[in-house]
């Protein structure tokens, strides 16, 4: 579960419907948040949507609008922000952690002398872990 938002949406697409035809691209639209719902806060409409956090996560997204009337439709970029992002890891599949915070792949973090309470997560879970090898081939890099 997540809470998209687009920071300065057109008030014309301040309606359920336009905002939750743009959240699809992202996930399953499940509700706006109450300000998008009163109009309160006309720089930025929130939905939340629930999503698959093994897909790629867009910045944009490219929205046709057809006009009802002459029926000739354009495209327009929508900016798309994520706001608490459940941190997910790739190489361990599972929530808590990011990639880029995993010890699996970055022994060296091993060494840093953390606060974080997912560092201590991570040490209770790794009898269950002991898969890693394999999956991590299956991991593939993009960035
Ligand atoms: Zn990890």
């Amino acid at each position: 579960m997540a809470w998209i938002s687009f920071p300065g949406l057109k008030p014309t697409y301040f309606v359920k419907e336009a905002l939750f035809s743009i959240a699809s691209a992202i996930g399953k639209p499940l509700h706006l948040d109450q300000a998008t719902i009163n109009k309160t806060r006309p720089s930025c409409a929130r939905v939340k949507v629930q999503v698959d956090l093994l897909s790629n996560f867009p910045k944009h997204v490219e929205m046709e609008i057809i006009n009802e009337h002459t029926k000739e439709s354009r495209l327009e970029h929508v900016k798309i922000q994520y706001d608490m992002l459940p941190k997910y890891c790739m190489n361990c599949k599972v929530q808590g952690h990011a990639k880029e915070e995993c010890r699996g792949l970055h022994p060296e973090l091993k060494q840093e002398n953390t606060t974080e309470n997912y560092a201590e997560d991570i040490d209770k879970k790794t009898g269950e872990n002991t898969n890693n090898d394999t999956r991590k081939k299956r991991v593939t890099h993009n960035n």
